[in-house]
């Protein structure tokens, strides 16, 4: 059988080793082992992040999505303020999550393509106490890049009790992200995206002062998510002691550990380099060579593990180069829904050195070029 060429935004292609290491035999959860396994992992998952000694690595069964309900259901309370700065579809749907358990919403939005002003985010906290300020990374259905260092800065200016929490889900392992030094209280990510491992984690880091947060309120209003519950376990597997809240899977997270040995022994910034090399390259040749138009409005905007791209026929582009064994993506934006193509590059086909993946998709759409300005 011949595999598809998978480039869509997540679940990302992943490497032979990374696949190896998820067909493995089942070992015991609590066995010396795994323990050893998971404790390299946290230490490297705080690596990834770039968290300092203090920060708390969570790693759950569970999708991206799972670390928005730990930062609802943890770190704010029914009838707190939370602002969120809006980039798309993501920011939307975590603002429907906050929502869910209480909290109370306002929202800065940014034009279609485009981040949000500085200014607006000044103004805001300046007008409001929020308890939380959420940010999208990447919002993954625009491929808007947020500047979230300049973000924090602000945030750290205007507001310093204010929880800083970010959705790193299409941008850890791909964007530059710090942090410890950004300051930042939650970032949250998940396996199958710039991380190149399979779907079925949760991937996220706190700071002290978020785990300070999340043990001292009240019971949370959730079970499974409770930072009650997995902050202990987590801080013995930290010491190679398996601890037990529910089950790990074992082979995710034995996959996760094939992942983040292979980012970090590429070395985690010229990673982060060659994604963005990648993206400019495939990025020029769909603006250039086809003329054809993306959706986020500046370069300095643009996420370097995705390009949106506006077309005419997204459904018939789709459907064409599936049948040449290539699986791109539609879009995912309610206003423009119908009027976009989305073409993943996070991880392996983005670190090939010939990137010859993502260059059969460029001769792909090439081959409809004419017939796909929107
Ligand atoms: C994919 C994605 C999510 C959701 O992750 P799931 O693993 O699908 O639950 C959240 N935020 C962003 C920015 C994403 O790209």
């Amino acid at each position: 059988m011949t595999e598809d060429i998978l480039l869509i935004p997540g679940p990302v292609t992943i490497s032979n080793k990374v696949q190896r290491a998820l067909g493995t035999a089942s070992i015991s959860h609590t066995s010396p082992e795994f323990a050893a396994i998971f404790a390299r992992v946290l230490k490297n998952t705080r690596l990834v992040f770039k968290g300092g000694e203090t920060s708390q690595p969570l790693i759950l069964a569970g999708s991206g999505t799972l670390g928005w309900d730990v930062a609802a259901s943890n770190l704010v309370e029914a009838g707190e303020k939370v602002l969120v700065l809006s980039t798309g579809y993501f920011s939307d749907s975590f603002a429907e999550c906050l929502q869910a358990y209480g909290a109370h919403v306002d929202k800065v939005r940014a034009s279609l393509g485009d981040v949000v002003p500085l200014s607006e985010v000044c103004e805001a906290l300046q007008g409001t106490k929020y308890k939380m300020v959420t940010i999208t990374h990447v919002d993954t259905s625009t491929g808007v890049l947020s500047d979230v260092k300049s973000i924090c800065e602000v945030v750290k200016k205007v507001s310093p009790e204010t929880l800083i929490v970010v959705d790193g889900v299409c941008s850890v392992g791909c964007e530059k992200l710090e942090f410890e030094a950004w300051g930042i209280d939650y970032a949250l990510s998940a396996s199958q995206k710039a991380l190149g491992a399979p779907p079925g984690l949760s991937v996220s880091l706190l700071s002290e002062r978020a785990v300070k947060e999340a043990l001292t309120r009240k019971a949370p209003s959730c079970f499974f998510a409770s930072l009650k519950k997995w902050i202990p376990v987590m801080r013995n597997y930290d010491n190679g002691k398996a601890c037990y809240f529910a089950t790990p899977p074992v082979q995710l997270v034995n996959a996760l550990d094939a992942s983040l040995t292979e980012i970090l022994d590429y070395g985690l910034d010229a990673r982060v380099a060659k994604h963005w090399t990648t993206s400019d390259w495939f990025k020029n040749r769909i603006t250039e060579d086809l003329g054809l138009e993306l959706v986020t409005n500046s370069a300095e905007d643009s996420a370097h593990g995705l390009t949106a791209i506006y077309v005419n026929n997204p459904a018939e582009i789709i459907a064409a180069l599936k049948k040449s064994g290539i699986v791109i993506a539609g879009g995912l934006h309610a206003d423009i829904k119908n009027q976009y193509i989305r073409v993943g590059h996070m991880g392996a086909v983005a670190c090939e050195p010939s990137l010859q993946h993502l260059q059969s998709c460029f001769e792909a759409l090439k081959a409809f070029a004419g017939g796909m300005q929107a």
